[in-house]
């Protein structure tokens, strides 16, 4: 252990060569050296369970990928301004995932690039400049993509044209009936982000509504809180017309993670995207979180809402760990861009990523992640959800296969406990379970294991959660 320390030490000094920008998790530093499944190993050779890790989607160095990625990579690797198959078997097996009106697709290598490409489409398209994005969003690493993640603080500023909306959040909302009956533009006053719904509740009422004219978004059916999201849609486009700024679209993800995984009542998206078709603008569907099978019901997000984008990206869980992504579109969509400005990436699309992105894509198949995910996910979600009674400071358990989102408040409110949840995080890693935390105020423990993530693992990390509950005395 000495050992490590001094190693640990040493590499957390040799960092600084990085610069400040980038975070580490913990107080003290995980080294990790090695992979398997959904198992981690550190330098001093402990084992850990990975609950958080997406990217490696169908496993840590799982074989299949390796082989594919060794066998590309002693036969070629190029830049892609030649023909290969690689490129282009991939892109017509993953487009036969989706629907059939998302018929053309372009690669890149990061998630950022992507979502980047796709809102300089969506604004080619329409003609506008105006994107919406939830309160909590994260889109990305770009100049465009990071004005549009207010997820990222106030240090980076947000864009002129961007406008917010709400985080749907079942749990602590609180909105006016008149709201939820039809998608128009919504009172504004009602409701509230409060940490309180009982104080949003007061707030409400003091604001000249009566407290039977509200109710708890929790309790809204899908139509009713789609149709107040959507109202919130239209009041974000009248802002936008009022400073001049023409409407191109709204960029989400359909389990709005980093807002703190709101993926339910299903179903309550269409009423929101209908809107913004209604209003000229465009839906990129952001698939970096809950594409390739993660939440269980269906193979990308905006499937298991039953709707279909105007475009969609995705990058992270694509190939295994490889830097690879993906921008598809419709083809009336994407012509004006494509048609008229060149693109080239100089990465996106090479034969060695596509190679890993076909394996990870077959390895989904067969194995059939997304049965997995949704089968482990549900009985991972029932354990956690089980430990609720005894444990009043898990104030709400939601989620969607395996992406799960454990809500840590002060027992007896709705008050976010971020300490408590940090805490966990640490004792957690002395029980050796790695994850994370997200939510606008960081105190939502976020379950994102590899898809391969099995039942007993499941058992491993609520053994381990309990005993931290326990010892915090929670
Ligand atoms: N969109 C979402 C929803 C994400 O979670 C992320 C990364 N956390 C990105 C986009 C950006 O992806 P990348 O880091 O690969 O650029």
């Amino acid at each position: 252990a000495d050992a490590l320390d001094e190693q640990t030490r040493k590499l957390t000094e040799e960092r600084e060569v990085l610069g400040p920008a980038y975070r580490l998790f913990y107080r003290t530093p995980v080294h990790l050296v090695k992979g398997r499944g959904a198992r981690l190993w550190d330098a001093d050779g402990t084992e850990y369970l990975d609950v958080y890790n997406n990217v490696a989607s169908v496993g840590h160095a799982n074989e299949r990928v390796v082989q594919a990625i060794t066998d590309q990579a002693s036969q070629l690797n190029t830049h892609t301004r030649y023909l290969h198959e690689n490129v282009l078997h991939y892109a017509e097996d993953i487009l036969s995932t989706m629907p059939e009106e998302i018929d053309r697709i372009m690669f890149q290598c990061t998630g950022s690039e992507a979502n980047d490409l796709a809102v300089r489409v969506a604004q080619t398209y329409t003609g506008g400049e105006g994107i919406i994005v939830t309160a909590e969003a994260y889109h990305g690493n770009t100049e465009l993509t990071s004005a549009l993640s207010p997820a990222l603080g106030t240090a980076q500023p947000v864009g002129p044209t961007m406008r917010m909306i709400p985080t749907p959040d079942t749990y602590r909302l609180v909105i006016p009936v008149s709201d939820t009956l039809a998608p128009t533009i919504n009172t504004g006053i009602a409701y509230s982000e409060g940490i309180d719904t009982d104080a949003a509740a007061l707030a409400a009422m003091q604001a000249g509504l009566e407290s039977g004219a509200l109710i708890r978004a929790g309790e809204a059916s899908a139509e009713q809180f789609g149709n107040w999201m959507a109202g919130e849609v239209h009041r974000a486009v009248a802002d936008m017309n009022r400073h001049g700024i023409k409407f191109a679209g709204l960029l989400a993800d359909s389990i709005f993670s980093s807002d703190g995984v709101y993926p339910d009542p299903v179903g309550f998206l269409k009423p929101v995207i209908d809107t913004v078709h209604e209003l000229g603008g465009v839906w990129i569907a952001d698939e970096v979180q809950p594409g390739f099978t993660r939440t269980g019901d269906a193979f990308w997000g905006f499937e298991r809402q039953g709707i279909v984008p105007d475009l969609v990206t995705s990058g992270k869980p694509m190939a295994n760990g490889l830097p690879t992504s993906l921008m598809a579109a419709r083809h009336e969509v994407l012509e004006p861009f494509a048609g008229s400005i060149p693109y080239f990436n100089t990465f996106g699309g090479n034969p060695v990523c596509m190679g890993a992105a076909q394996a990870t894509l077959n390895v989904m198949r067969d194995d059939d992640t997304q049965g997995n995910a949704k089968h482990v996910g549900r009985l991972f979600k029932e354990g956690v959800i089980a430990l609720q009674p005894a444990h009043a400071c898990i104030g709400d358990v939601r989620g969607a296969g395996l992406y799960i989102g454990c809500e840590i408040v002060k027992p007896g409110t709705k008050e976010p406990d971020q300490k408590a949840a940090l805490d966990m995080l640490e004792l957690l890693r002395d029980r050796h379970i790695l994850t994370s935390v997200c939510g606008r105020f960081g105190n939502i423990l976020k379950l994102r294991p590899p898809l391969v993530f099995t039942e007993d693992d499941g058992n491993f990390f609520l053994e381990g959660f309990e005993s931290v509950l326990l010892e915090l005395g929670l």
